[in-house]
């Protein structure tokens, strides 16, 4: 068996990538095919995982649109239906700011696409991520819908707006390797996004596993303790077992054994302020001490790269 300690990550250089790729290195973690990536997967990845309804890989990117709109019913329209999944500000009169992932655009479309708001957003998505939109929309694309202009704001512009509105509209993707307990904890964070390591179709009896289980190192025992000791014997046991399980039935079947010490890897994505809600949760005294230990240095790193939305959090971390 293979012993870790937990570990974080902030994804920052996928912001710099296509969404195409950015979305494909999100979704292969679930099955650990990151090897897989070449410089023209992508698109075949997310069309597949798209028919399949694996939807939830296509919320790991969001984008952030400024519209104007002529006249205030238009807006007024979209609002009335309580669109769940979008994040909305106005920046001006009749400018909002409205930020959503790929599959938060594409499912408002598919639920509301009779608005002419609605129709100005996916027709401007359309044209620039076509791959996302052109299953759902009419074959000779949407035209301009006249009152409604849009337009993409890039990440240095998002970041110049008030501190209040950056926190709502900047999303950023961690990744944890933790244990399977920490992650149960972080995926009731509702607001999230999340991409999670299969033990369904991860087989960690073969070579590209190392032919074991990998645990996470838990931080209650010291490694000369007695109780570390137990651990240890408690996980090589329940490896042998998964191992035996695995020369007669599948992953998903044998996974049943592995206990919450286990690694696995989750991608959690969502704004700064989600983010700040998950910090005083988890990194504060009444936390589970296993995520204590990884969302303490991050909160540091979070506040570090965003002092504007986090100069003013002060949380009790003794
Ligand atoms: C110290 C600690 C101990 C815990 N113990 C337990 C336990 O013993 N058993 C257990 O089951 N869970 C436990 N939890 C989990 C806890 O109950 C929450 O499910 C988890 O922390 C998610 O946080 P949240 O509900 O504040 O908001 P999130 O899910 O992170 O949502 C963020 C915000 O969105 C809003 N929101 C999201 N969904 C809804 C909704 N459906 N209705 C209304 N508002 C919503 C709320 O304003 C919320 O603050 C514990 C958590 C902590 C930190």
């Amino acid at each position: 068996m293979i012993v870790v300690p937990p570990s974080t990550e902030i994804l920052s250089h996928l912001d710099e990538q296509s969404i195409p790729v950015r979305i494909e290195g999100c979704g292969r973690l679930c099955y650990k095919s990151e090897d897989k990536i070449t410089a023209e997967s992508a698109p075949d990845f997310i069309k597949t995982i798209l028919k399949h309804g694996h939807n939830s890989v296509a919320e790991m990117a969001v984008v952030s649109l400024e519209v104007m709109v002529e006249k205030e019913s238009i807006a007024a329209k979209l609002y009335a239906v309580l669109p769940k999944y979008l994040t909305i500000d106005t920046l001006d009169k009749n400018v909002l700011l409205i930020t959503a992932s790929m599959r938060g655009f594409r499912e408002l479309y598919m639920d509301h696409g009779n608005l002419k708001i609605v129709k100005a957003m996916t027709g401007y998505l359309l044209q620039h991520h076509r791959l996302f939109f052109a299953d759902i929309t009419p074959e000779r694309g949407i035209v301009s819908q006249a009152g409604v202009m849009v337009r993409k704001l890039y990440l240095s512009e998002l970041l110049e707006l008030p501190p209040f509105i950056t926190a709502r509209h900047r999303f950023v993707a961690v990744k944890l390797t933790v244990n399977r307990a920490v992650t149960h904890e972080m995926v009731r964070h509702r607001p999230c996004s999340f991409l999670q390591e299969s033990q369904r179709y991860c087989r960690y009896g073969t070579e590209k596993f190392g032919n074991q289980v990998t645990f996470i190192k838990p931080m209650f025992y010291a490694e000369d303790s007695a109780e570390y000791k137990i651990w240890t014997k408690a996980m090589e046991d329940t490896e042998a077992l998964y191992l035996k399980l695995l020369e007669t039935s599948s992953p998903q079947a044998a996974r049943t054994v592995l206990p919450n010490s286990c690694k696995t890897e989750l991608i959690v994505f969502c704004s700064l302020i989600q983010w700040a809600h998950i910090f005083k949760l988890r990194a504060t005294k009444g936390a589970d001490p296993s995520m204590r230990e990884v969302m303490i240095p991050l909160f540091k790193e979070f506040r570090e790269r965003y002092p504007k939305v986090y100069g003013e959090l002060d949380l009790d971390l003794t």
